[in-house]
């Protein structure tokens, strides 16, 4: 379960650890400014509530959030719990992929699809939105990084895309043909090409498996508590990116349960 990047030690880990919650500082940028269509390069980060620019300590990732206490320095305004939550999962994400990454590039595409699963993830849960700025460009940096030694390679890369996106347009197409609604947006369709990308053919598969379980628990679940309906939709894209992140840890012991399984019921 653990690849060759152990060898760093308590070092890599912690290095990972904060370099990640960093990256999850672009992270929060990422899901203010993309739904608004703001630029995510200028200017720098400012309170959404007085415009006064951030200073610098305080824009320590979580720590800055503790110190202050959730408000802005300038006006009191309370800052959302995301932006330290964010920080935080995608700190330790990134810990976990550089303990499992059996290579470089296993651990560039884990880095990558992990902080785009959580961008997407906040964005589609508050606005229900999958920029094509996160998805288009993980397509592109998924197959890019298919070229590098010890990948799947580009073929798999092309496969997984081609899986992701055409076997959920066909679903979302059927669907809308069968039942005259809606059921799919055009964002979920590039989501799953994306991951494909990252992950793919079996990715795309395990993706959708672990991503219709936590679907569906999380709707069950509401509906016990009697907080939604059948017909309350959820955004996909939320469990898209769970069962993503879910299927890169796990999608390689699930595939060899399952083929071990099949392989002694046929053999017998
Ligand atoms: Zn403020």
């Amino acid at each position: 379960m653990t690849g060759p990047f152990v060898e760093w030690g308590a070092f890599g880990v912690a290095a990972t650890f904060l370099f990640g919650l960093l990256v999850g500082s672009f992270v929060n940028v990422l899901v203010h400014r993309l739904p608004r269509g703001e630029s995510i390069v200028s200017p720098g980060s400012h309170c959404p509530a007085c415009g006064a620019p951030v200073r610098a300590y305080d824009n320590v990732p979580v720590l800055s959030w503790l110190l202050l206490g959730g408000r802005c320095r300038d006006c009191r305004a309370p800052i959302a719990l995301r932006y330290p939550m964010l920080e935080l999962a995608n700190g330790v994400l990134w810990a976990l992929v550089f303990l499992r990454a059996r290579n470089r590039a296993e651990l560039a595409t884990g880095l990558f699809l992990v902080s785009a699963c959580l961008a997407l993830l906040a964005i589609d849960a508050e606005f229900q939105l999958l920029p094509d700025r996160i998805t288009l460009t993980g397509i592109a940096v998924g197959l890019g990084l298919s070229l590098l030694p010890g990948s799947r390679g580009l073929v798999a890369a092309a496969l997984g895309a081609a899986l992701g996106g055409g076997g959920l347009w066909l679903v979302a197409y059927l669907y809308e043909r069968i039942t005259g609604q809606e059921g799919m947006g055009l964002g979920d369709v590039k989501m799953l090409a994306m991951i494909g990308a990252f992950l793919g053919p079996a990715g795309v598969l395990v993706t959708l498996l672990l991503g219709s379980v936590s679907g569906s628990v999380v709707g069950l679940a509401l509906i016990a508590a009697r907080r939604g309906d059948r017909r309350m939709r959820l955004p996909f894209g939320v469990f898209l990116a769970i069962g993503a992140v879910a299927a890169f840890f796990f999608g390689d012991v699930l595939i060899d349960r399952y083929r071990s399984v099949w392989l002694s019921r046929s053999g017998s």
